[in-house]
């Protein structure tokens, strides 16, 4: 029998795999397309994202990457009437320094020349304009960013917070949303345009004219023919690349977080996605720290730990759940069958939040137990840049080293595939999140020098 032939079968049904299809569908072309995937679209690094999204970034690339990302999210959220859940209370970065020269000159560097001005300082004794986030709605939250070092509001908008935090950075264009239903938005925007999703797992891919895929659903193989190939396979990017010989510059590092019920009303329910930029030593007791400090496993406990650790409240102002992560993780791994959850890792990343925002001692010793604990892989580069465009073989693109940003990046990243695909004009950003900014020997070094970690 002939086996089936699509225009474009796009490899995985996550977020980005999703939003690669949804914009490929859009085109007045209506090309045929298949999204293939052994598992229920948006179940795997797609279900562990922390949903959250921000316009922060040390490089003017990113920023206008996402920023683009968030204007499709708002355009699918006006669409929808608001159906992804997006909010703007922003993100809180807080420090205990009180002159943050290399973290205002990285914002400056981030929002570019024309970006100065969305930039707002509140000293002590300046005339301030704060408006702290009580709204969660995006169409009024305000744009930029305020620097906060007036220790009045910093009490006042900020309360449970460390005493010690000198300078809250308050990131405004951004949020949460929630990435299932702009999954399943995509989705059912996909099938109204005839786009399929077959389920099995893409085993064998070759190209003579156009390309053969060899999908595997349990014991049974079917092929499919296709003129164009999007690997968007998640944390298996790089073992698809394999299929056409090729290689992608990729790991895959593991990342956990917890979601619990707040009972004892820890976190305001307006609390910003907060995150303490600043390393700690975890605060074990004596007789913790020692005990820790004794086995040669769990010895790096007691030392100095990175900074980046994040909370928020989850579920709107009504619900009381938090959601709390820290992305200490820098080894990579290879995915397995099981996640390699560590069951120490809820009391490890609230004692780290606490720090922060020390109402959550309270929890010492005695987490909810309505509590969830999950975890996946972010797929990065060794930037941390992700990858989107051209492989080397004609036709085949890749969409993905969406590290801890994908959620946010998806809509842009589809976008952006999609122009690549069809040719049309691509904007500055293109080059750089492609495989060709490998190239550009000056970029590559400038962005290995800064690479900085994610959230
Ligand atoms: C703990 C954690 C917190 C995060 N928090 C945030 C956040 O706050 N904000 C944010 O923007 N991002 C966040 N992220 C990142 C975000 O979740 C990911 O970047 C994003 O989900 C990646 O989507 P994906 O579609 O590339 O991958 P996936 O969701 O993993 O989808 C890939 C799909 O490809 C399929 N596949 C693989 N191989 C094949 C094959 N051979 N044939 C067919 N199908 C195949 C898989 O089955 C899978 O369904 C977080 C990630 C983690 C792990």
């Amino acid at each position: 029998m002939k086996p089936q032939h699509v225009d474009i079968a796009v490899i995985g049904a996550g977020i980005v795999g999703l939003a690669c299809a949804y914009y490929l569908a859009l085109s007045k072309r209506a090309p045929k397309l298949a999204v293939i995937d052994p598992l229920p679209p948006m179940s795997l690094t797609s279900a562990a994202s922390g949903e959250n999204y921000r316009n922060w970034w040390p490089h003017p690339v990113m920023t206008v990457f996402t920023d683009f990302s968030t204007d499709l999210m708002e355009a699918i959220s006006n669409e929808s009437g608001n159906r992804l859940h997006m909010t703007r209370r922003g993100y809180a970065l807080a420090t205990r320094q009180a002159n943050p020269d290399e973290l205002l000159r990285q914002l400056h560097e981030g929002y570019g020349p024309e970006g100065a001005g969305k930039i707002r300082m509140h000293r002590k004794g300046s005339k301030s304009s704060y408006q702290p986030a009580i709204s969660a709605e995006w169409q009024t939250a305000p744009d930029g960013v305020d620097v906060i070092q007036d220790r009045d509001i910093l009490e006042r908008c900020f309360p449970t917070f460390d005493h010690d935090v000198a300078t809250v950075l308050h990131i405004r264009r951004a949020g949460d949303i929630s990435g299932q239903q702009l999954g399943s938005f995509m989705l059912e925007r996909l099938r109204a345009k005839n786009g399929k999703v077959i389920r099995g797992r893409v085993v064998e891919l070759s190209r003579t004219r156009n390309f053969t895929l060899t999908v595997l659903e349990e014991d049974s193989r079917t092929s499919l023919t296709a003129d164009v190939v999007v690997n968007a396979a998640g944390p298996s990017v790089g073992d698809v690349a394999a299929l056409l010989g090729e290689a992608l510059p990729v790991v895959n590092v593991f990342q956990q977080k917890i979601a619990f019920e707040d009972v004892r009303g820890a976190i305001g329910r307006q609390m910003p996605f907060s995150i303490d930029l600043d390393g700690q030593a975890i605060d074990w007791t004596e007789q913790e720290r020692a005990v820790l400090a004794e086995d040669p496993a769990s010895a790096w406990l007691t030392k100095a730990m990175p900074g980046a650790i994040h909370c928020r409240p989850e579920g709107g102002d009504r619900g009381n759940w938090i959601k709390v992560g820290w992305a200490f993780n820098t080894t990579p791994s290879t995915p397995g069958a099981d996640l390699p959850l560590d069951p120490n890792f809820p009391e490890i990343v609230l004692r780290g939040a606490s720090r922060l925002n020390p109402s959550l001692k309270t929890y010492y010793g005695r987490l909810p137990s309505r509590l969830s604990h999950y975890g996946g892989y972010y797929t990065m580069t060794r930037e941390n840049w992700p990858l989107v465009g051209p492989m080397k073989m004609d036709g085949a693109y890749v969409a993905g080293a969406l590290s801890g940003f994908g959620t946010m990046a998806a809509c842009a990243t589809g976008a952006l595939c999609a122009k690549w695909v069809h040719g049309e004009a691509l904007p500055a950003f293109a080059r750089p999140l492609s495989l060709a900014r490998y190239d550009d020997k000056s970029l590559m070094q400038s962005l290995l020098e800064g690479a900085t970690g994610v959230l």
